[in-house]
């Protein structure tokens, strides 16, 4: 079964002259243990996207479901990764509490929580930060922390907004390392929501290319590189060259869902 599946989806900020049509008609699905990613200019409307996938709003058009169930509201077995870690963690609670804390009232028993905890804090590399706090870990250290806690709650499906955008290229090659790691190990499905083309291409099964504003889905590129990748080889493999200069190509001249052309192309 199709673990997540968006189905036309559409939305439009306010009403009369003053309405933004962010999202036009996007659909596409995430096949359990695939990680796509959603790739698109600045305010195509990605952070909308995920705000509708993750029940946090109602879109005006169009159907979001998990496993088959059309979300409504904040389901379970659903996690996010967003941009902004300052903002994601709770900065009087220590790494591991703040790990713990989504793990509590769902009814499961203290030893699988510690045990939880401890596994994902190993497998994002903070043994050893457990009594830290926040405030004194790097970006890319907190976006680690950030991750933990996902891991740790085992969602059926992850949602990451831009996770890397704030930290330094350097760190940014871990980080992505670091995801395709703990997909593999926990065997999770990913959606990752990029502006960033190589940083698409690198991490993914399958990229959704999104359009400007009106946004709609330009293509779906799949990626047949190896599962296992590395930032030097794997950008030198010419499947790599080519399914990045295509979706640069789609992404430069990106036309929007209001050009005649593309109304033709839906007409036809
Ligand atoms: P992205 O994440 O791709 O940068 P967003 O989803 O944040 O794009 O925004 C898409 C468009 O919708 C932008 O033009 C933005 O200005 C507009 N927008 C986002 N949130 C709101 C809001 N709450 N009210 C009105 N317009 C909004
Ligand atoms: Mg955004």
């Amino acid at each position: 079964m199709t673990m997540l599946t968006v189905e036309q989806l559409a939305h439009t900020y306010g009403t009369g002259p003053k309405a933004v049509t962010a999202l036009k008609d996007i659909t596409f699905s995430v096949n359990p243990g695939e990680l796509v990613s959603i790739v698109g200019p600045s305010g195509c409307g990605k952070t909308t996207l995920l705000r509708a996938m993750a029940g946090l709003m109602e879109p005006t058009g169009g159907t979001v479901a998990l496993e088959g169930d059309r979300i409504t509201e904040a389901p379970e077995g659903l996690a996010m990764v967003f941009q902004d870690y300052r903002g994601s963690l709770f900065p009087w609670l220590t790494v591991e509490k703040n790990v713990r804390f989504p793990l509590k009232g769902h009814g499961l028993p203290k030893d699988e929580i510690d045990s939880r905890v401890a596994d994902s804090l190993v497998a994002v590399g903070l043994k050893g930060f457990e009594e830290s706090f926040p405030s004194q870990l790097s970006g890319g250290m907190q976006q680690r922390v950030a991750i933990a806690r996902a891991l740790a709650y085992r969602p059926k499906i992850l949602l990451m907004d831009e996770p890397f955008a704030s930290v330094d290229a350097q760190t940014r090659e871990e980080l992505e390392d670091l995801v395709l790691v703990v997909k593999q190990r926990f065997d999770m499905t990913i959606l990752f929501v990029t502006h960033d083309i190589d940083e698409s291409v690198y991490l993914a099964d399958r990229v959704v290319v999104l359009s400007k504003r009106p946004t709609f889905v330009q293509t779906v590129l799949e990626v047949h590189l190896p599962a296992e990748r590395d930032q030097i080889t794997t950008k030198e493999d010419p499947e790599f060259i080519r399914l990045r200069g295509e979706a640069a190509r789609l992404i430069r001249s990106a036309p929007s869902g209001s050009d005649a052309a593309i109304t033709d192309r839906h007409a036809a």
